[in-house]
């Protein structure tokens, strides 16, 4: 026998079972978007390299050694996305969707970056990303803020904390550069290789080292906060507001300056301590300069994404009994006229609103009712050749000590519906 060949390192295959979990997130998450007039846009999984160079900035871990790019067969330059903004983006200014208007969208899929796989850390990884265009005000900050603590709350999961910063304006930053780099400069025998490599190029990126050895000096390092220009103060201060007028816990952490160089003023990142190191579930904050940055007009926007794979571990950590549909009928056939007629009895009860399993490729009676059982369905229905002769049916209930009742199929679709408690459908 040839050897078999494995999927690639850090990119999972996602079994029935645990997908179950994944669609329990997708749908809740589905339903408070729409509550909040939320539209869904579906982006292509590979861009120009150039559009990430240009959106996520040069000297980012993602830009720097995360990205999966390739040349193509003609010739171009690829990558397999990394995030969704810059998609969304790119995509805004083609369509011509972000100028003069208001946008709010969402996506999921997958995302692809060249990292060391890890416990909630992978190489291909899903979100779910939110996009909102048009709006400058702080409202809007807060709107996201709440969508997410509404999922959160839908899904059960209470210990998710938030974590707030303003990052200014791009020009508050240019000062703040510079305060931070005479201060890292000033102590450069502490730094770290990764952290000297950034030194010149954007010191910013090593307040977000997750070197523990560096923690201590970036704890130490002088504070954005108090870099902020009038403007982006006001504005934080009034998402605080808005946050605690709505009940809305969070904590400000001056240090947090996410991975990525498009944002600008609100940053926030939703956390457990459920996780060990890979703890945020959920960042985003506002990046007003990027649409233009990407060569559209200036346009305001904020948006987030959050991490699948972690919050289904945070699901399957919890254990819930959360149940998948599974099928409440199992219809057992012997014989090849059952089999022939079965097919169509539960098209028919299909066609009344049940969820009903075959038995295809025939089996003893005892293989049929082991399948029955293992389907997870409450009835089987069994149909043999007595059954076929006089017109009627059996249904055994699995989960109640296998009583057993014989009756006329005519009468079957009516007396199911009974038993499911499912209502005339017209
Ligand atoms: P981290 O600090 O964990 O590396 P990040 O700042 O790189 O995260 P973002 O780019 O903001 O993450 O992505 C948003 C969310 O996507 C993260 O909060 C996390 O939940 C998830 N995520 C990011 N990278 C990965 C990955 N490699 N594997 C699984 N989930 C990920
Ligand atoms: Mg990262």
């Amino acid at each position: 026998m040839s050897k078999a060949i494995q999927a690639v390192r850090g990119m999972n295959d996602l079994l029935p079972d645990v997908v179950e979990r994944w669609q329990q997130i997708e749908i809740a998450a589905r339903e408070v978007l729409q509550a909040y007039g939320y539209r869904e846009i579906r982006l292509p999984v590979v861009e120009k390299s150039e559009l990430f160079a240009r959106a996520v900035g040069d000297t980012t871990d993602i830009v720097e050694k995360e990205m999966y790019s390739f040349e193509d067969r003609s010739g171009e330059h690829l990558t397999l996305r990394p995030e969704g903004t810059a998609g969304c983006v790119r995509a805004g200014i083609e369509n011509g969707f972000l100028h003069n208007q208001i946008q709010r969208l969402w996506y999921a899929g997958p995302m692809f970056r060249h990292e060391r796989p890890q416990k909630g850390r992978y190489r291909q990884f899903h979100q779910i990303g939110v996009e909102t265009f048009g709006i400058e005000s702080p409202d809007l900050d807060a709107e996201l803020l709440l969508m997410c603590a509404r999922l959160w709350r839908a899904l059960g999961l209470t210990d998710i904390k938030l974590e707030l910063n303003s990052l200014g304006t791009q020009e508050c930053r240019a000062t703040y550069r510079r305060v931070l780099l005479g201060y890292f400069d000033a102590r450069r025998d502490r730094l770290d290789e990764d952290s000297l490599r950034r030194l010149d190029k954007n010191p910013l990126r090593i307040l977000d080292s997750k070197n523990p050895a560096m923690q201590e000096l970036v704890a130490a390092a002088p504070s954005l906060l108090d870099h902020l220009d009038e403007a982006s103060r006001a504005h934080f201060e009034r998402l605080q507001e808005y946050l605690q007028a709505a009940g809305v816990e969070f904590a400000i952490n001056p240090r947090l300056v996410r991975g990525l160089d498009y944002y600008t003023r609100t940053v926030f990142e939703w956390t457990t301590a459920k996780l060990g190191a890979q703890a945020a579930v959920c960042a985003g904050g506002r990046y007003d300069g990027l649409v233009e940055q990407l060569g559209g007009k200036p346009t305001f926007a904020a948006g987030f994404a959050m991490g699948m794979e972690r919050l289904v571990e945070l699901l399957l950590q919890r254990g819930d009994a959360y149940q998948a549909a599974k099928p409440q009928v199992y219809l057992a056939m012997l014989g090849a006229p059952a089999e022939k007629h079965g097919l169509v009895l539960a098209e028919q009860l299909r066609d009344a609103g049940l969820r009903i399993e075959c038995n295809n490729g025939g089996g003893s009676l005892k293989t049929q009712l082991k399948r029955a059982d293992k389907s997870g369905a409450r009835l089987a229905l069994l149909l043999g050749e007595a059954e076929m002769n006089n017109a009627s049916i059996t249904i055994k209930d699995l989960r109640a000590g296998d009583t057993q009742q014989s009756v006329a199929q005519t009468a079957l679709t009516d007396l199911l519906k009974l038993k499911f408690a499912m209502g005339n459908r017209s």
